[in-house]
């Protein structure tokens, strides 16, 4: 398999290559040039494998370039060990007779971020030996809570690697936090910079755009590179996740085979839901892509209407994840259902960039309407959903996944559509633990109360254990003391790995 840019413009590169350079010379995103499809039987075959094998078994198609063991060994290292605290990685729970919900918050982080940035680093490892590179890989984040940490346990001690992460010192929450500065790892580093989330990526924007600085580092053998989703090797790995809830389901007896369904997701930068969409041009039964979005609601628009417009007040809502303007990942859907005309694609994204908006043609924004639905729930109507749900169904949600929960109640109302649905589950309901606090005991009982105290009062309240990642935070020695100005990064990156 070989991978061609969005734009059109730039070399059809090994797989290797693509996860190597993560986005493309012509600054398009990667995309495998040809189809991938799965005959049913091979699908039902899926029902019997365990999760690693039912990513081997999909990850091959993709990573033609990787033998059989070296895909293994990064399945292996990923999802086998003890980071993931299920032993089905990602486990399948019934909420109601006609809805599950797929639990992608079992790694070491407790959000679904880990699903592909567990195996990413591993991938990249090989990529660099594969393509003969013999520089040293350094990671560069900026982050807004879930992505620092989990590029942070996806990096930590793999060879021929090291990472920072830097962070709005007022922009994360005490968990988050808190789980970034008692970082362990050798080649591990995690830095706070003053201001906020905007401070913070615009300073580690300034460290990539300076050539100077780049070449300093080129010298000493070091490549700076960046863990964000557009990479394929983190979308890739996505796509497991839902032939294997499919593939349970089944076993289950949940669904015949060959049924379709739908899949609901909480959707921020596109990635997860993409995936979905892969899984569904690779042959899985899937009717309807459920796209629920928070009060940043761009993508509910442009799905409802063909228009994509990020002219809009940006809102911090109690989904944070998915506070996002511009979905990068879309660009990879379009190019798709406009059979790979790059130059059209070049045409919209520019006027996303000139002008903050575009328009698709009607042939496109019918081919988008026909798979895709969207819905939009704000901060109330997610709270009241974290509370419904507890009190009918007796499971617990995080705000993402609350407001899949109430945009697929939204699509069901509207089109009565009875198709078994699917709900992404993206983060633990105690990574959020204050506004799910919030949701279940009402707002005068957190007075005064911190979040690692309420932590335990959501165990003890639901009976639900603190997931392993959480446990004890509170305690362990925090690592990383460095806060900077957003000035500073480059000179913090440049301490690190040329002192
Ligand atoms: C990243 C994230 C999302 C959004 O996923 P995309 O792939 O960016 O659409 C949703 N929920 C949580 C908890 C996340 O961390």
């Amino acid at each position: 398999m070989k991978y061609e840019s969005t734009r059109g413009n730039s070399p059809v590169l090994s797989s290797a290559e693509a996860i190597k350079l993560g986005i493309a010379p012509d600054g398009g995103l990667f995309v495998p040039t040809s189809p991938v499809t799965f005959s049913p039987e091979a699908i039902d075959r899926m029902s019997s494998l365990s999760y690693g094998q039912r990513a081997t078994f999909i990850l091959k198609e993709f990573l033609t370039d990787y033998t059989a063991e070296e895909l293994s060994q990064c399945v292996e290292a990923a999802y086998g060990g003890s980071k993931f605290d299920s032993p089905e990685v990602a486990p399948i729970k019934k909420l109601t007779g006609d809805t599950s919900i797929l639990e992608l918050w079992h790694g070491p982080t407790c959000a679904f971020k880990d699903m592909a940035l567990q195996i990413l680093p591993r991938f990249l490892v090989k990529a660099l030996e594969k393509t003969g590179e013999k520089t040293h890989i350094v990671i560069l984040v900026a982050t807004s809570g879930d992505t620092g940490k989990a590029a942070l346990e996806g990096f930590a001690d793999v060879p021929g690697t090291s990472i920072v992460v830097f962070f709005p010192e007022q922009g994360v929450s005490a968990v988050q936090k808190r789980q970034m500065v008692t970082q362990i790892g050798g080649n591990v580093h995690v830095v706070a910079v003053r201001g906020n989330f905007d401070d913070a990526q615009s300073g580690v924007k300034q460290v990539f755009g300076d050539c100077a600085l780049k070449a300093r580092f080129n010298d000493r053998g070091f490549n700076l590179s960046s863990a964000n989703s557009i990479n394929w090797g983190r979308l890739v790995p996505q796509i497991v996740y839902y032939f294997s809830a499919y593939a349970d389901l089944v076993k289950e007896g949940t669904i015949k085979s060959g049924e379709k369904i739908n899949f609901a997701v909480p959707t921020g930068n596109f990635g997860n839901i993409l995936a979905g969409f892969y899984a569904r041009s690779m042959g899985l039964p899937i009717h309807r892509l459920i796209c629920a979005a928070n009060a940043n609601n761009v993508l509910t628009d442009f799905i409802n209407t063909g228009t994509y417009d990020r002219n809009r007040e940006f809102l911090k809502t109690l989904s944070p994840s998915m506070d996002i303007l511009i979905s990068s990942n879309l660009e990879r859907l379009l190019y798709l259902l406009t059979d790979r005309k790059a130059e059209q694609i070049n045409a919209w994204m520019s006027e996303l960039k000139t002008k903050g908006s575009y328009t698709v043609d009607a042939k496109t924004r019918n081919k988008v309407k026909a798979l895709f639905w969207s819905g939009s729930a704000d901060d109330g109507e997610t709270l009241a959903t974290i509370k419904e749900v507890w009190e009918r169904q007796n499971y617990l949600l995080d705000t993402h996944t609350a407001v899949a929960v109430n945009v697929l109640e939204k699509y069901r109302r509207e089109t009565g559509d009875a198709t078994y649905t699917v709900v992404a589950s993206t983060a633990s309901p105690f990574k959020f633990n204050g506004s799910v606090a919030k949701a279940l005991l009402g707002e005068e009982t957190l007075e005064g109360k911190g979040e690692f105290a309420l932590l335990q009062d959501l165990s003890s309240y639901t009976g639900w254990p603190i997931p392993g990642g959480l446990h004890g935070l509170e305690q362990r020695p925090v690592l990383h003391q460095k806060v900077v100005n957003k000035e500073q990064i480059g000179d913090a990156v440049q301490e690190y790995l040329l002192t």
